[in-house]
């Protein structure tokens, strides 16, 4: 259970400072996939960075599973986005210089527990449709590929929670079309809470539910 309670965020200070959210509240459920959508500014990065624990609220409340993640450590909280939280960008960043099948496994190295993830890797590469590209280096493959292995990396170390921020928006409507298929299946098969920013309205079919938010504030919310 993810928890938001009148969560604010303002940037700068004085003069200059933006109220960017305005008391957000917010439930998501295990295995829900959430999409926040909004017009630009509304501050859905914002609150998915937030949610993610890439940036701090100003103030409010932030509990996942009962746990306050605003009273964590930084390095309390690093360790918590690598073992429990997954993240996928609008720009793939895969490291050019690494096949996809390192690149999938690269953030299990951080975890020593875990001894089988280049099995897992390669399983989670079959998963995503790219069980024959493991050798390939990301600029050897179309962009709806690269996403899809970030997509991979990202559920490395099987996360509570996924976060995508505008995931298909530098793909084409095909690759996008996948893309978005791959989370329905991930949360539908796999149970993978997802909580994804976008603003494309065709997305909402994909989901379970979606955010509306405008001028930092959650306008409506329904189900799809
Ligand atoms: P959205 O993702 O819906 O486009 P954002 O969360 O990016 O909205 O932005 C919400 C508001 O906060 C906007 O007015 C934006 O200009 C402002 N904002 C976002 N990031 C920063 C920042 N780092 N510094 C100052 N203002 C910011």
């Amino acid at each position: 259970m993810i928890e938001v309670r009148n969560l604010h965020k303002i940037y700068g200070r004085g003069s200059v400072a933006t109220h960017a959210l305005k008391g957000i509240d917010l439930v998501v459920s295990p295995g829900e996939f959430v999409a926040v959508m909004g017009r630009s500014g509304s501050g859905k990065s914002t609150l998915l960075h937030i949610l993610g624990l890439l940036d701090a609220p100003t103030s409010g409340e932030y509990l996942i599973e009962d746990r306050n993640m605003l009273m964590l450590t930084e390095s309390e909280k690093s360790r918590f986005r690598l073992e429990k939280l997954g993240y996928v960008f609008q720009e793939f960043s895969l490291l050019p210089e690494m096949t996809i099948l390192e690149n999938v496994y690269v953030p299990a190295l951080c975890l020593s527990e875990d001894k089988n993830h280049k099995k897992r890797a390669i399983e989670l590469l079959e998963i995503v449709g790219l069980g024959d590209r493991l050798k390939h280096h990301p600029g050897e493959v179309s962009g709806g590929e690269q996403q899809r292995a970030a997509i991979a990396r990202a559920l490395i170390n099987r996360p509570k929670i996924l976060f995508a921020d505008e995931p298909t928006a530098s793909l084409d409507i095909t690759s996008a079309r996948t893309v978005l298929e791959l989370f329905s299946r991930l949360n539908n098969e796999l149970g993978q809470t997802i909580i994804m920013v976008t603003h494309e309205p065709d997305d909402a079919r994909y989901v379970d539910r979606v955010v509306w938010l405008k001028d930092g504030l959650v306008e409506k919310t329904h189900k799809t």
